[in-house]
């Protein structure tokens, strides 16, 4: 069986401050809640005393974000390496640095190998913009998308892989359940063609794009998805909190 995951994306949001106090209202509520991977993921400046914060507690660190190179003259970017220290998951191929830092699909290859390479597991996103559903090129987007991101790559163990459909992600309008099972299952058939079937029944695939406290059983109660990537739910302590409560109940009811 796959453990479910609730992965929060805090994007560029909160003051060190912030996070501190974020951390504080959560983290013995977040802690109860078994059988879900709990991850949070704040900014770069916030990782250091969050991690401090959870320390003997069952949540998880994540990034948002890395740089594939190891060490050297980028001014300004983080390495995997560093990152190693402090976090065990890192976002790649968010849909706003796709859009925002033109980031490429050889790009978030590099940096997927980059992540695997020392440790860090990367939750890699892929999903269709608007007119591409419409256009009912969803499964070719993310194939391509897929495909690009895991050349090089053998070991699927250490990646957890997000679908999030950009027309869903801050926009208030999530995808139906059914229609995320869908796609999510279409990927997990891509990754037994590319890999294997146990590979790919293996693989943890989250669902992200309007994930709230109200529709996340309609996402978790589907057998294909794991869990969710969560922007601006994950920076409401009880919206979040119910959010995971709901995974862990769903899922561990589900298993019977
Ligand atoms: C995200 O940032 O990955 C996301 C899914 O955001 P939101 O939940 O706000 O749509």
């Amino acid at each position: 069986m796959r453990m479910p995951m609730i992965a929060g994306n805090w994007k560029m949001n909160t003051t060190v401050g912030e996070a501190i106090e974020l951390v504080n209202e959560m983290r013995s509520r977040l802690d109860e809640i078994d059988n879900v991977d709990k991850v949070i993921c704040p900014p770069f400046i916030s990782l250091a005393t969050v991690k401090e914060l959870i320390k003997g507690s069952s949540i998880k660190l994540g990034a948002q974000n890395i740089y594939f190179e190891e060490k050297g003259a980028y001014t300004g970017e983080i390495s995997p390496l560093m990152l190693t220290e402090l976090c065990e998951f890192v976002i790649i191929g968010h849909s706003e640095r796709r859009q925002y830092f033109n980031e490429t699909d050889e790009i978030i290859n590099k940096k997927g190998q980059s992540a695997l390479k020392v440790g860090l597991k990367p939750i890699l996103c892929i999903g269709e913009r608007l007119e591409q559903n419409e256009a009912g090129l969803t499964a070719e987007v993310v194939t391509k998308q897929l495909r690009s991101a895991l050349v090089g790559i053998d070991d699927l163990s250490k990646m957890i892989i997000a679908y999030e459909p950009i027309w869903a992600i801050g926009t208030g309008r999530a995808a139906t359940g059914k229609q995320a099972n869908n796609t999510i299952g279409f990927i997990r058939q891509t990754i037994s063609q590319l890999y294997d079937k146990g590979i790919a029944q293996n693989v943890r695939i989250l669902y992200g794009g309007s994930v709230t406290a109200a529709n996340a059983s309609d996402f978790v109660q589907q057998y294909e998805i794991d869990g969710a990537l969560v922007g601006g739910a994950s920076l409401k302590t009880n919206e979040f909190l119910s959010i995971v409560r709901l995974t862990s109940e769903i899922k561990g009811s589900l298993r019977g």
